[in-house]
Formats: C-alpha cells, structure tokens, sequence
C-alpha cells in the first residue's frame, strides 16, 4: 500500500470565490488570496501537502485570454513532477473555456487538473465555494494503486465532477451552473464520491507534452432567421481570419439561400476552415441530415459532431497553433483529440 501523502498545487486565478463587495459600488472585486485561506481553516486538516500558487492579481474570468491559458500550462508543467494534482480555482464565467483549452494544451495528462470556483463569495455565508473547494481537492488528490484516479481536465461544481471539455455554463445564479449535456458525469459527491469509472479516460504512461502555440484568428457567424449577406460578409472578409465557427440550427442547419451559400464556399476557397457547431445545448451536428446541411457538407464545411461551442473555441485556436496542413487541420476538427466529442456521431466519418 502506498502511505505516501498526495501533494496538490492549488492555483487560484481569482473568480467569484474569491471576491468581495465594494462598499461603495456595492460591485464585486477580487480580493487577495490570504483572505480565502483564512476563511477556510479547514484546509490545514486534510492529510496531504497543499502548496499555492497564487494570481498577483486575481481577475475576473470574463478578462481571461490564451496568453493565461499558456501561464496556466507552463506552471502546469514545472511543477508535473512535484505534484499529484492539481486544483484551479477560476470565475465560473469562462471555466468551460479554459479547462477546454487546458485538456488540448496537456497532452498526455496522467494527474488531475480540476477546476472550480463559486457563485456566491467564500465571505458570504451561504457560499457555495467552501465545498466545491474542499471536494474539489478531495478528487484531486484520490488515487488507486500509486495513481490518479481523475487523469483529466476537469470542473467541479455542485457535487458533480465534469469532463472540462463538455461542459458548459447554463445558469448565472443556480449553484448548479454547469451542465455536460452530451457527456456523463466523471463522479458525484454525497456521502462518498462516487466515480464513473467507464467514462473517465485513461491516464497516458507517455510524458506529459504542452503545447503552448494558440491561433486566436478566429471568428464566429452565429446564424438567425433574417440574417443579412452584408453582415456574413463582413465576419468572413475579417483580415488574418483562418478559421470560423458556423453556429448553426438543430442538427446543424443553415438556410439554402444562394447568396449565403456562395459566400462560405468563396471564403472556403480562399483558405477558410468553416467549422459546423449547434446552436442547441444537447445533440449533434449531422451534415447531409436535412437538405439544410448537406449543402453545408458538399462546399467542405467541416462538422464539430457533438462538440460543445467552449471546446470548439480552444479547439480551433489550439489546431491552427500547431501549423499543419488544411487536410490535418480538417481531419484534427473532425476526430476527438480529448474525448471532446463523441466519434459514433458520425464526425470522423466526414473527412474529406
Ligand atoms: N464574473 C465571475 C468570473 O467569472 C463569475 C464567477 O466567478 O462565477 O470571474
């Protein structure tokens, strides 16, 4: 048996959890570190090594961007080695963005990294960050036979543990703000933690490779009835845009105008990749379905299956990062590189 105590990193980047209210503005702020760990004593109970990391300045997520995403692998990656786990405490606004990002950059992954954070202020004291913390670094930290148990890029939040890249936040004041609508549950805490051992991933015995060339050139066409050309247009002639995500209806529908149509194809033809993802919360893109989306597929859109917009994003930025040829890029959208999507809907099917 191995006895040895876990050691986890816990990285806090700022977010809800730990904010406070202005006096005056009433708005919320974040606030230093070191009043997060005083409010939570419990943390110098549990039976392991906890170092922190923490932000100089705490950020609201809706200020996050690649340049972070890149801080956020690299100190990943010195300190792989050291650690068994890792915890990230991050704004519930865009987690679903960055724990994507994190699950392309960390190839190989063999240790959790899981993310969570809060709706209400740790100060506040209904808050809900206490626990998700708490478990959060409980799963983090849980191994079996000298290994992780959750060799994944995850978020925690209100008693559920999701693959980071399938999820997404549905609801600004639920506690439960998160959903993974096309994915299982990784584990679910009550009494006992109990683990979806099917669905988690297997740890790679391969050494943990980062990448930390992104391609933010990129765009999203988000389509509505009435949509005007002048508009489409002016998304797709956007200068330096390599890649676009086309929003689309159902499972993965556009209209059959004419004038539409030959405006994606002459962006395709001038080196666009045109990426196909649902408007809807739940299902799949199927292009050749409808009459409305075979079009889609006979020009060389590219269909993201099941693949949530979060994922799509960190996606595309990571792909074109990596400098390969259009047929690569193309065959890299179409298959799942972290379990992101799910092949069996018919995705790997459509490279071209
Ligand atoms: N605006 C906050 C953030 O994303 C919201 C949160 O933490 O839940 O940083």
């Amino acid at each position: 048996m191995n006895n040895k105590r876990p050691s986890i990193l816990l990285i806090y980047t700022g977010g809800t959890i730990g904010m406070e209210e202005d006096v005056q503005s009433k708005s919320l702020r974040p606030v230093d570190f070191n009043h997060l760990t005083d409010r939570i004593p419990e943390l110098k109970t549990f039976n392991l090594n906890l170092s922190v990391i923490a932000f100089d300045k705490p950020m609201d997520s809706s200020n996050m961007n690649p340049d972070v995403w890149v801080k956020l692998a690299r100190l990943i990656e010195r300190n792989y080695s050291k650690q068994d786990g890792f915890v990230i405490l991050h704004g519930s606004d865009t987690m679903a963005f960055t724990a994507s990002a994190l699950s392309f950059m960390l190839e190989n992954l063999d240790k959790p990294v899981i993310l969570t954070g809060s709706q209400l202020p740790m100060g506040i004291i209904r808050t809900d960050g206490k626990e998700n913390l708490i478990t959060a670094i409980e799963i983090a930290s849980r191994q079996e036979k000298g290994r992780a148990v959750i060799p994944e890029v995850c978020i925690y939040f209100e008693y559920q543990l999701y693959r980071g890249n399938r999820t997404h936040k549905f609801n600004s004041e639920h506690f439960q703000a998160f959903q993974s609508a096309n994915y299982p549950v990784l584990a679910e805490a009550g009494v006992h933690i109990k683990f979806n051992t099917d669905a988690i991933q297997a740890g790679k015995p391969k050494k943990l490779k980062v990448h930390t060339r992104l391609d933010p050139n990129i765009a999203v066409l988000k389509i509505f009835p009435g949509i005007q050309k002048n508009a489409v247009a002016a998304i797709l002639n956007t200068k330096g845009l390599k890649a676009i995500i086309l929003e689309t209806f159902g499972s993965g529908n556009a209209p059959t105008e004419k004038g539409f149509i030959d405006l994606l194809t002459k962006a395709i033809d001038n080196g666009l990749i045109i990426y196909n993802v649902t408007q809807c919360n739940a299902g799949s893109v199927d292009q050749g379905k409808y009459e409305t989306s075979s079009q889609l597929k006979k020009i060389g859109v590219v269909g993201g299956a099941d693949i949530t917009y979060e994922a799509a994003i960190a996606k595309l930025m990571f792909v074109l990062g990596q400098k390969l040829k259009k047929k690569e890029i193309r065959k890299a959208l179409s298959n799942s590189l972290r379990g992101e999507l799910s092949e069996s809907h018919g995705a790997a099917a459509e490279i071209l």
